[in-house]
């Protein structure tokens, strides 16, 4: 059975989210209170609808606690953002995932129960920016304020090397939890792999670690 979400508010983001779930062969509703911004949307989504989110009624109308989650995207009118997530949550929709646009905006959202925030421009700011302080970071995801996953590619500074030789474990407290080679992926590779030049490796550790282990090893 084909996944159902909302997706309110088809800004940027919100118009991504919706056409990246149709890609995904996802049910989509995808509703916004401009009649203009529907239409663009109207070939693309499975269902689109011009509305007011802020009203509960409208909410009830157009079955919205049928479905498993709903995407808030509702940006600069952070009032309509979070009343309606108010709403989704008073009429029980299991998951709701918001767009925040400031610490203040995240703070309410997540005292009235959003389930997953997200800062698009902020997340895509930090991978970016990691890329462009070294060559050798390929991309960037935050998993908390001091954790992430980064990729980076292997230099002749390791190649030949394995993964015991280098120690990373005990001397930078981060671990390789796969590695791309070509086509190839390998998944939890054992101590033993040997890295190879142009390898990327996929890492989870604290920032300072990660940073540490790129600026001694890689670079
Ligand atoms: P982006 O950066 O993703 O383009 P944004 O952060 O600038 O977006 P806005 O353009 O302010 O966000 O809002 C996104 C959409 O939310 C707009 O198309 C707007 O019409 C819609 N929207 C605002 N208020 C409501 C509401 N009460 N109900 C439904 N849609 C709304």
């Amino acid at each position: 059975m084909k996944k159902e979400f909302v997706v309110i508010g088809l800004g940027r983001f919100g118009g991504s989210i919706v056409s990246e779930l149709i890609n995904l062969d996802a049910h989509v509703m995808a509703i916004d209170i401009s009649q203009d911004k529907v239409e663009d949307f109207a070939s693309i989504a499975t269902q689109a609808v011009t509305a007011d989110t802020t009203d509960e009624s409208v909410l009830e109308s157009l079955g919205i606690r049928n479905f498993e989650h709903v995407i808030v995207a509702i940006g600069e009118d952070i009032q309509a953002s979070i009343l309606t997530t108010l709403m989704l949550k008073e009429i029980g929709v299991p998951k709701i995932t918001v767009k925040a646009q400031n610490i203040l905006h995240e703070k309410v959202l997540k005292k009235i129960g959003a389930d997953i925030i997200v800062h698009p421009e902020r997340d895509m700011a930090i991978r970016i920016a990691n890329s462009m302080v070294s060559n050798n970071i390929l991309d960037y995801l935050e998993l908390s304020d001091e954790h992430s996953i980064a990729e980076m590619k292997a230099t002749d500074k390791i190649a030949g090397k394995t993964i015991i030789d280098l120690d990373i474990r005990a001397r930078y407290g981060i671990n390789i939890v796969a590695i791309k080679r070509g086509y190839e992926i390998l998944i939890s590779p054992q101590t033993i792999e040997e890295i190879q030049k142009e390898d990327i490796l996929i890492i989870i550790g604290s920032d300072v670690d990660l940073h540490l282990f790129e600026k001694k090893l890689l670079r």
